[in-house]
């Protein structure tokens, strides 16, 4: 495995490439609402993106046929947006976006509650998006990788949630997806050395009830195996000497803050 750094010219690309897709997450949830179809949300983002002069990485990455990956309540990950699934009050919607800059990646995900929704499902989106920065609390050179591992699900464990085992979250620069990869729950070992200059794309999904996680015929959706709701939250990370940079949120992002 080999982990790449990125020069000054990259990361400056990768920036630009994470500012950009924090704005598409942000008039995504602005655009967002009970009544609409997945594939109608998948299509007002997908314009945005083009409409910045950027390209969506997930569009047939490995044959996948959308821009995003929207996934509904049990729904964990890597849903396709459908004309045929519309999105209802008390609805939990999970959007995973990513898009090319001057040939750099991001890859950021934010689950939204559609108007009312349960105590619980909010309490499930809450935790998920914290165990993301206890983890990266450790994202800082001289550090470990799977600190973070530990942390985002020793956190999201303490409410007896669920964490999905079968997916990480990776490295991310000139490609989707680099090494390492990145499991959201405690290892035996240290894994790699983190040094500044790594990008990583960090994602717990956390679960309602138990872990286990089945994909359904499509070949793509990942649903919960006892059908409860399911959650995710991603950013890409600039790793540094110091505090770690988070490339996908839009500084003064309110939304991305907790909201
Ligand atoms: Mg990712």
């Amino acid at each position: 495995m080999s982990v790449t750094i990125k020069s000054a010219d990259e990361i400056r690309k990768m920036r630009e490439a994470g500012r950009l897709l924090g704005i598409v997450h942000n008039e995504m949830h602005e655009a967002l609402h009970a009544g609409m179809t997945t594939k109608e949300l998948n299509d007002f983002g997908e314009k945005l993106i083009e409409k910045l002069g950027c390209r969506p990485n997930f569009l047939h990455y490995q044959g996948f046929p959308a821009a995003f990956c929207i996934s509904v309540n049990q729904e964990v990950v890597h849903g396709i947006p459908r004309k045929s699934r519309v999105i209802r009050e008390g609805d939990i919607v999970s959007i995973d976006a990513g898009l090319i800059y001057e040939g750099m990646h991001s890859d950021a995900a934010r689950t939204w509650g559609v108007g009312k929704i349960s105590p619980e499902a909010q309490k499930l989106i809450d935790v998920t998006r914290e165990s993301f920065f206890r983890g990266i609390e450790y994202a800082k050179q001289g550090r470990y990788l799977y600190e973070i591992s530990g942390a985002i699900g020793d956190y999201a464990s303490s409410f007896g949630y669920g964490v999905v085992r079968e997916l990480t979250g990776h490295g991310i620069g000139k490609a989707l997806h680099e090494d390492p990869a990145i499991p959201n729950y405690r290892q035996s070992r240290k894994g790699v050395r983190l040094v500044r200059g790594m990008t990583l794309a960090i994602e717990p999904m956390i679960n309602a009830g138990k872990a286990d996680v089945v994909w359904k015929e499509d070949g793509w959706t990942v649903v919960t195996r006892d059908g409860s709701l399911s959650a995710h939250y991603e950013n890409t990370v600039l790793i540094t000497d110091g505090e770690p940079e988070v490339l996908t949120l839009v500084q003064g992002d309110s939304h991305g803050s907790g909201n």
